[in-house]
């Protein structure tokens, strides 16, 4: 059962942008669908 855990996240599709469809990498707190430079310009 452990090993689908693992499965389930691997196979989760990398978060993007919604604002530029920039992948967006490791957020420790991601409210938002946007990238940093995206948030930097609201
Ligand atoms: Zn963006």
């Amino acid at each position: 059962m452990m090993t689908n855990i693992v499965q389930f996240f691997r196979n989760l599709p990398a978060k993007v942008c919604t604002t530029c469809g920039h992948e967006i990498e490791e957020q420790h707190e991601c409210y938002s669908n946007t990238c940093d430079s995206c948030n930097m310009t609201k």
